[in-house]
């Protein structure tokens, strides 16, 4: 069957003083939203409400979460004999350093190649600057932290930048492995270290991880029931973002865009008929490696895996100078669809049919279930904002927002409002066992708590 890409031009009903609003509610007068927080968690308040007013039924769930909760920070590099202070970002899921100073020789530690290291011992007892920020293989953590450094200094190489971003490591890995004290550092300090030849380092870090609560907050609305029918209202369309942000950052495009647009979208869909359940949820503890979603998709497993058709992720899609990135795990037919309903619209995206696990459509592509998150880049290396204090409301635009937003309303309610379900709920069996095989290496898999 296909779909109809001039059909149903009529909706067009995004308000973009809605999108402002929630913008400004979120990134503005909460800010930041780490995982945990009670801002967190006014976010959360505000979601819920928000999904009330539009007519939805509203649940929260939540779950444990280690929140990011730092006093102070404070990182000296010894260079020509002279201590300097640099600025530095407590990773999320490492200890601080209960208030002491902990002073260790530093070493340069090219982690891309030399990872290949079978022995790391000369990292024993070192600060460590570790070139990479995102180490996705259990066995190279496990290294790392077994050859136990005094610290670790990581440099984000994706981007030459001037500040340290913030960032976390896997839960699931320090978890089970256990962890060191871990800060990112700006690159251009590092790469003034190196030139300088910097001998050592010094890290005090007050206050660390604690035991905290996030919340998904779902909205539903619910298919309505055909003699014809009679199970389509079962079906399952989902479509997410994430209201918490990494450290320190106002998260305006990572993710308030997401979630105004999912609001807006509730007040929309509300109104229209549809065969089948639209699930709208914001997840919390996205940030610290799509902790949420992951419960979520954990906890609702069967149904799930049973009634699932769909699942529309939004992350960090505001940027105006830019262009639209397609994570997509799912069958050719849909992509083919999702053509056929954007392209009269001028909406074009580069699709991305690769696992990146970055991102809440993730679990629920574990669960089989075809999945995409639309990112917007603006270079080559994602976002040159990404996870710092300047992701603010001056980056984002509403205009660009509505646009995708009308694009993604009208792909919904094709897909809600046809006889039968369009596309079969499956992933290329190549592409699912290697989404398989990361989640249980980042994730640890199903039985994970
Ligand atoms: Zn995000």
């Amino acid at each position: 069957m296909t779909l109809d890409g001039t059909k149903h031009n009529t909706i067009n009903m995004i308000k973009q003083s809605n999108l402002q609003r929630h913008l400004q509610v979120l990134a503005k007068d909460i800010g930041v939203r780490l995982a945990g927080s009670d801002r967190e968690q006014q976010a959360a308040d505000y979601i819920a409400q928000e999904f009330q007013r539009a007519g939805a039924n509203v649940a929260v769930e939540q779950f444990a979460v280690r929140e990011r909760s730092v006093k102070r920070e404070l990182l000296e590099i010894n260079l020509d004999g002279c201590w300097q202070t640099f600025p530095s970002s407590l990773f999320s899921n490492t200890p601080g350093t209960e208030g002491q100073a902990i002073e260790a020789p530093v070493v340069f530690f090219e982690s891309p190649a030399e990872s290949q290291r079978t022995d790391l011992s000369h990292l024993t007892g070192k600060a460590v600057v570790h070139l990479g920020c995102h180490i996705e293989s259990r066995d190279a953590y496990s290294r790392l932290v077994e050859a136990k450094p005094a610290f670790l200094l990581m440099v984000d190489i994706r981007h030459p930048g001037s500040v340290p971003l913030a960032d976390g490591m896997f839960p699931t890995y320090t978890t089970a492995l256990g962890a060191v004290p871990t800060v990112n550092v700006a690159y251009m300090d590092a790469w003034r270290w190196k030139v300088a030849g910097a001998t050592s380092a010094r890290l005090m870090i007050e206050g660390g991880m604690q035991q905290s609560v996030s919340q998904n907050v779902i909205a539903e609305l619910s298919g309505e029931q055909t003699d014809q029918m009679p199970d389509t209202k079962h079906d399952l369309v989902f479509l997410g973002g994430h209201h918490d942000t990494q450290a320190d950052s106002p998260g305006a495009d990572d993710n308030a865009t997401a979630v105004a647009g999912i609001l807006e979208c509730a007040r929309i869909l509300a109104r229209q008929p549809r065969k089948c359940t639209i699930r709208l949820i914001s997840f919390g503890a996205e940030e610290q490696l799509s902790v949420g979603s992951a419960a979520y998709v954990r906890s609702h497993r069967e149904s799930l895996q049973q009634h699932g058709r769909f699942m529309f992720n939004l992350d960090s899609f505001g940027s105006p100078l830019g262009w639209n990135d397609l994570i997509f795990n799912g069958p050719d037919i849909l992509a083919q669809q999702v053509r056929n309903c954007f392209e009269p619209k001028e909406i074009y995206f580069r699709f991305l049919n690769q696992v990146i696990p970055y991102a809440d459509h993730f679990p629920f592509a574990v669960a089989g279930i075809p999945a995409v998150t639309l990112i917007r880049s603006n270079c080559t290396s994602g976002r040159f904002f990404h996870h710092r204090p300047d992701d603010d409301l001056d980056k984002v635009s509403t205009s660009t927002m509505a646009t995708l937003l009308n694009g993604i309303i009208h792909f919904i309610d094709l897909l809600t409002t046809t006889n039968q379900f369009p596309f079969p709920p499956t992933i290329p069996t190549a592409l699912q066992n290697d989404i398989d095989m990361y989640w249980n290496d980042l994730f640890g898999g199903w039985e994970n708590p």
